[in-house]
């Protein structure tokens, strides 16, 4: 009968198409349309149902799976997540379409942050690669794989801010800046969605932790936010408007709480700025049971209150805490709820289905073909490579020890990171394939063969733990090559989720590692693995080459390789500040003048700075060096004044003046002098990746207008103000030239 009901809804569509072909005057039924017609159609539970999210992980087992049948075919499950793979979600899509009173298809969700089976580098990785392109090219290669396997949505792009490095969801975003984090943003949604979501190779995003969640208090995984509503406007919320301008689908609620609110029930965040003034259609879904947990937050007395307060705030999708099912059919009955409430979350979700194409064809995710071709697809390979190469960052380079020559004849390589498979995937790899990755160890032999002999010694264990034994072992490699590589850092899972450090040095006995090869004063390039900034002054100072790579997922190795030997000039830049220690963090580039600002050497007695550490970080923002040299000539302003709404085109000349080509993120920065609130000493409004042979010089140009002036005042105007304003063009947030104009 069900089924009946299913075909006869289909047939409907026909009779719609069918109805087009003949010219007959009946226009096909916008999806608005049909969302009405099936609202109409819905019992309260159906549709409490479909706000109804459970983690396939946590809800099947055997003895279960006949309960959790019946609740597919009740209509009580709107979306899994923690399930994939084309066959197994057909069989459950299946129960949904064809044995639910209404037939409606659930949407499948999954945590793809940074590819599916292909593993491309982690969020933070690729932000330091500046190359928008490329990484909505990461993000659509994603969806291309997890779509192929049957997922329909990702809960990415992962666009908190984060200016504390102990916080270790750093590594799945885009870093410090609310600029190159917004442009960010919305190539990771257009990478996810497509042109057009009903495509079979396209997914849903969600943009994520709506909001703040990146700013939790000392670092602290899940901690609280507090801030001043122009911080909330001006830094954190940025990225998400820019992902909503670019159309994404969903978005998730937070799981901390922002200045005593908890974010999955803000009122304010949710429906007031979300939904209404930024108009986003999608819906929104809370973080793993971050509804429940208003209880927690002491926000809510127990489960029914924290239902009622998550869905009257706006938030659509109850993510695993089975409050919503459980609770939402009776609130509405007591009338703490209203239906309506529950009407515009449920046309919300449907509109998403409708427009994922769920309804035209529930398995348009599910071909095992497709998924049999498109997995770990060899161009998907290359372009994990070609990616990982652009977010390697060059942090110091003394005696031009690289790029490698390449008959060197013994090369020590040191440090177990170097021999692993799985850390080089980073700490959200999900899905990701754990056999395919090339390891940095294997890529030097796959590279180097005969010719060189490799001596490789793990150095320390998991963690960084190690014994004198290993260290010795070490020591003697070193002292038998003609270079040595030390790969040092994190674990893969030393960041990402509740992976929050109170310390980021190396981990554990690593320094002492580093310190006995630095003793040797060989020639030594210092290979880092790491999801964060991390305090690393003493290998800065032991080593005379260090190469930033991250977690650079299936094809790091290679992609390593790739720079080691010059096969590739790095271009990457940093996308946040490395402290020099860890009690300057929170330590960004945008910070504020203050009263007494302290010059950069000898700072005097009475003004802002510590009295045993500088105030400058180890590496600032922007930060990266290259095989070559770029000259920038003088800033040039089209104008040195002008008006509301005109704009100024800043302009320098950029050499490469060195004897390779070479790639160079142009850096455009502004101060605004005096304003009616305080700016920061540099604000981030444009940059330009760009390619330049050995002797070639650019003309770049930026034109800033008006707009890119402006911020939000005491009252929250978003508004310039006329006055002084400084422009800084150059290759980090320190090295620049400026120039200044009027604004009048
Ligand atoms: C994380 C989210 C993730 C969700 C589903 C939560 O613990 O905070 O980022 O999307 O789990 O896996």
């Amino acid at each position: 009968m069900k089924q009946l009901l299913f075909i006869a809804l289909l047939s409907l569509n026909f009779v719609a198409m069918a109805g087009d072909v003949n010219n007959n005057a009946s226009p096909q039924p916008t999806i608005d349309e049909k969302v009405e017609k099936l609202l109409r159609q819905m019992t309260l539970e159906e549709k409490v149902g479909q706000l109804n999210q459970y983690d396939w992980n946590a809800v099947r087992s055997k003895t279960r799976d006949a309960l959790l049948q019946r609740e597919i075919k009740e209509g009580k499950v709107g979306s899994f997540l923690n399930i994939d793979g084309a066959k197994a979600i057909k069989d459950l899509q299946k129960i949904a379409v064809e044995q639910s009173r209404l037939g409606i298809p659930i949407i499948f969700g999954l945590d793809v942050i940074h590819g599916y089976k292909t593993v491309f580098p982690v969020p933070l990785a690729e932000a330091a690669s500046w190359d928008i392109e490329a990484i909505e090219k990461s993000a659509r290669i994603a969806a291309i794989e997890a779509s192929a396997a049957g997922i329909n949505w990702t809960f990415a792009p992962m666009v908190d801010i984060a200016r504390d490095p102990r916080w270790g969801r750093i590594m799945e975003g885009a870093g410090e800046d609310p600029y190159l984090g917004s442009l960010i943003a919305a190539a990771r949604v257009r990478g996810f969605q497509g042109a057009n979501l009903a495509q079979p190779d396209t997914i849903l995003a969600c943009a994520k932790h709506y909001a703040a969640y990146g700013a939790a208090e000392a670092g602290r995984e899940y901690n609280t936010a507090d801030m001043s509503l122009i911080r909330l406007w001006e830094v954190y919320l940025p990225p998400f408007k820019a992902a909503v301008d670019a159309g994404v689908g969903s978005v998730m609620l937070g799981f901390n709480e922002l200045n005593g609110i908890p974010t999955s029930a803000n009122k304010y965040l949710v429906t007031d700025v979300l939904k209404n003034k930024w108009r986003f259609p999608g819906f929104t879904v809370s973080d793993y049971g971050s509804f429940s947990e208003l209880i927690n937050h002491g926000y809510a007395a127990d489960r029914a209150g924290a239902a009622e307060l998550s869905i009257n705030a706006g938030g659509d999708m109850d993510m695993q805490s089975r409050i919503y099912i459980e609770y939402l059919p009776g609130l509405v009955r007591n009338g703490r709820v209203k239906e309506d409430q529950i009407n515009d979350s449920v046309r919300r979700i449907l509109t998403m289905k409708f427009k994922l194409g769920l309804f035209d064809d529930p398995y348009r995710y599910c071909s095992e073909q497709r998924e049999k071709e498109l997995l770990l697809a060899p161009d998907h390979i290359k372009a994990a490579r070609e990616i990982a190469r652009k977010c390697i960052v060059l942090l110091k380079n003394d005696g031009r020890l690289l790029p490698l020559k390449k008959d060197i004849k013994t090369i020590a390589v040191i440090g177990s990171l170097a021999d692993s498979k799985v850390d080089i995937l980073g700490g959200w790899a999900a899905q990701g394939d754990r056999e395919a990755p090339v390891s940095l160890l294997q890529a030097l032999k796959e590279r180097l063969g005969d010719n060189t002999a490799i001596l490789y010694e793990p150095g320390y264990k998991q963690y960084g733990y190690t014994t004198d034994e290993m260290i010795d072992l070490a020591v003697h490699a070193a002292k038998q090559a003609d270079l040595t590589i030390l790969a040092i850092g994190e674990n893969g899972n030393m960041s990402g989720e509740c992976a929050s450090r109170a310390d980021i040095g190396l981990p554990h006995d690593q320094p002492k590692l580093a310190d006995a090869i630095a003793k040797l004063n060989k020639p030594t390039v210092v290979v880092l693995m790491n999801g964060r900034p991390l305090t690393i002054k003493a290998v800065h100072d032991g080593f005379p080459a260090i190469l930033e790579t991250w977690f650079l997922g299936t094809q790091a190795g290679p992609a390593v390789t790739d720079v080691l030997f010059g096969d590739y000039n790095p271009s990457g830049k940093l996308p946040v500040t490395f402290p020099l220690v860890l009690g300057q963090v929170p330590i960004y580039y945008a910070q504020k003048n203050t009263g007494r600002p302290a010059p950069p050497v000898n700072p005097p007695w009475g003004t802002s700075k510590y009295s045993d550490v500088p105030n400058d970080p180890l590496y600032p923002f922007g930060f990266g060096l290259s095989y070559t040299t770029f000259e920038y000539s003088d800033v040039n302003l089209s104008a040195d004044k002008i008006k509301m709404g005109q704009s100024l085109q800043v302009s320098t000349t950029v050499k490469n003046a060195g004897s390779v080509a070479g790639e160079e993120v142009v850096q455009l920065y502004i101060r605004d002098l005096v304003a009616s609130v305080t700016k920061p000493v540099k604000e981030l409004r444009g940059f330009q990746k760009i390619s330049l042979k050995p002797g070639e010089a650019k003309n770049v140009t930026f034109t800033l207008t008006t707009a890119d002036l402006a911020f939000y005042d005491n009252d929250m105007n978003f508004k310039a103000e006329p006055g002084k304003f400084k422009v800084f063009v150059g290759a980090d947030s320190k090295a620049v030239k400026e120039a200044s104009f009027y604004l009048e």
